[in-house]
């Protein structure tokens, strides 16, 4: 393993996320401008102007600019906002920012404030080292992306309202950067693509009665039971999308049959069949339930909730009729609620390339793989936008990429000192790469 040299970006890491960690940006509420006016404070210090973008006073977000030719332009893509602590579950106070035995605890260590730090020294370095990149490299750190509710008050809300400010054509933004060994060699996780977030209500119909007399009901619920059970057991039939074949080939050294794909998966090991698993089909998860709001009374109607995750691309107009096929007829609709994300970056590209060299730089015989996560991130907005390149890198090499997952949203969030430094340093490589 690559050995981490105590570096000044090190110490200006570390120090820039014990700030932000120390200010509270849960959202709901947010008060992203708390963060917003240390990274604007930060960035002043070396000279550097930000544009400072707020739908609400207290719910800023920040974009810094280095101008650069007319090449292609590259963004650090993150958010200031965090997800909720509960102190009572957490061994330190969530807004601690204490360093113990090399790693920084708090709410947002890991989800993001960790890269946000890492991606505002990484950008101030570069412009005090009197870096000239080809275009123009940004420093976005926006507000509400746990949240984004409407039209919100961050990305979402950026593209639409201050286009110009946050084009680009290339990201680097959160969703991956795990490192896993599979057949006793390391893979970084890219995020290419996401799924589609599509969940849905199966409305069950039936006939309302009084519960002492079953029979002249027709029960909901109970006739719900058997819809559950089809979504449970629902096995779609496999496709190997481009990151799957991609993330396979690399590992297995050849391309499987998409029949085999998961066997051989397994093979390696069970982590890599868990991960390439929901890459193969669309995946259904019955998850919350409602009838009768009395115990006397037989429901007319239940409502199944089904978080449901598409393929990049597909469509709930595809999916529809693969769930219908698989619960058969009977009096019952689906009714969708907002789908979201679902989009993918190609694969070929220089930003590939840049991390590409990075990871075999950070650890020889290492590999990147690409990865489409089951959940939403900003990137989506921008590839919806603008057709950035957007992928989702952050190296975790420090921390078990296990117990990473664990931590994020949960209690007890923290990020090795190592792994913020290695961020430092993979997203300068990505600058010098890309706007050389
Ligand atoms: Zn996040």
């Amino acid at each position: 393993m690559a050995v981490v040299e105590e570096t000044g970006h090190r110490r200006e890491a570390s120090t820039l996320l014990q700030e932000l960690i120390r200010v509270d940006t849960v959202n709901p509420p947010g008060n992203e401008s708390r963060a917003a006016s240390l990274l604007r404070d930060y960035l002043a210090r070396v000279g550097i102007e930000c544009e400072w973008i707020a739908r609400e006073p207290e719910r800023a977000n920040v974009v810094a600019r280095l101008s650069g030719g007319d090449g292609p332009s590259l963004a650090f893509l993150c958010h200031t906002d965090t997800v909720l602590a509960d102190p009572a579950e957490w061994e330190r106070d969530p807004w601690s920012g204490d360093v113990v035995d090399g790693e920084i605890w708090g709410r947002g260590a890991l989800d993001m404030k960790g890269h946000v730090a890492a991606a505002a020294v990484a950008f101030a370095s570069l412009q005090r080292d009197g870096f000239r990149p080809s275009g123009d490299l940004l420093f976005v750190a926006t507000a509400d992306e746990e949240v984004g509710e409407g039209e919100g008050y961050g990305l979402r809300w950026l593209v639409d309202e201050h286009a110009e400010a946050v084009r680009c054509d290339y990201a680097v933004n959160e969703g991956g950067g795990e490192r896993i060994v599979l057949g006793g060699r390391p893979v970084y996780l890219c995020a290419t693509a996401e799924k589609m977030s599509a969940p849905f209500l199966l409305r069950v119909h039936g006939r309302s009665g009084h519960a002492s007399m079953p029979g002249i009901a027709d029960n909901a619920l109970v006739k719900a039971a058997r819809y559950i059970e089809a979504l449970a057991s629902f096995e779609p039939e496999p496709t190997l999308i481009p990151e799957a074949k991609v993330f396979l080939e690399t590992v297995l050294g050849e391309t499987p049959s998409v029949h085999e794909a998961l066997a051989r998966a397994r093979e390696v090991d069970r982590r890599l069949a868990d991960l390439v698993a929901p890459l193969l089909a669309l995946t259904l998860s019955p998850t919350m339930i409602e009838a009768s709001h009395k115990r006397n009374v037989i429901p007319a109607l239940c409502d199944v909730g089904v978080d449901c995750r598409l393929l990049p691309e597909q469509t709930p107009a595809d999916a529809e009729p693969l769930i219908r096929a698989a619960l058969g007829p009977g009096d019952y609709e689906l009714q969708w609620i907002e789908p979201t994300g679902g989009t993918r970056s190609e694969l070929q590209t220089p930003l590939w390339d840049a991390l590409v060299s990075f990871v075999s730089e950070l650890e020889p015989g290492a590999r990147l793989v690409p990865d489409a996560c089951p959940g939403f991130t900003d990137s989506h907005f921008l590839r919806e936008g603008f057709g950035t390149v957007a992928y989702g890198f952050f190296p975790l090499m420090a921390m078990d990429s296990e117990l990473a997952t664990k931590l994020i949203h949960s209690a007890d969030e923290r990020i090795a000192v190592d792994d913020l430094q290695r961020g430092v340093e993979m997203l300068r490589h990505v600058a010098r790469e890309l706007l050389a």
